[in-house]
């Protein structure tokens, strides 16, 4: 848990979240500025500030977090009519929340490319 982390107080339920999913490992929950429909964010419990700070000991962990998404996007009902999983890194990404995590959207038509 680092200090001054957001979505490590989230996760630990220091801050109130509308939970979704939650087990040893990650925790899921709705975005508050929801940018669809359906939007859930999946985070490790472990603290990574950013995705590429990810290291070999996390390559399980990651894959983990996008089969626990999987099953997240199932139980929203947006894997039959498509959704679209979504990491930003670093500024020019959008990232705002230095705590990795994946946003999960869905439930209306996507535009590509992002803007
Ligand atoms: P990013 O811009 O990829 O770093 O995503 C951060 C996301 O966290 C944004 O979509 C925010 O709307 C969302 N967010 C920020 N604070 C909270 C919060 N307290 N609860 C839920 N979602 C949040
Ligand atoms: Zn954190």
């Amino acid at each position: 848990m680092a200090d001054d982390c957001l979505f490590c107080k989230i996760a630990a339920g220091e801050i109130p979240s509308d939970e979704v999913y939650s087990d040893e490992e990650f925790y899921a929950f709705r975005d508050i500025n929801p940018g669809a429909p359906t939007h859930c964010l999946i985070v490790p419990r472990k603290h990574i500030a950013r995705i590429t700070e990810a290291g070999p000991e996390d390559e399980a962990l990651l894959g983990r977090m996008f089969l626990r998404a999987n099953a997240i996007a199932e139980a929203e009902g947006i894997v039959e009519p498509g959704f679209r999983y979504v990491i930003n890194c670093n500024e020019d990404g959008g990232q705002t929340v230095y705590h990795i995590h994946l946003h999960i959207l869905g439930g209306r038509a996507l535009s590509w490319p992002p803007g």
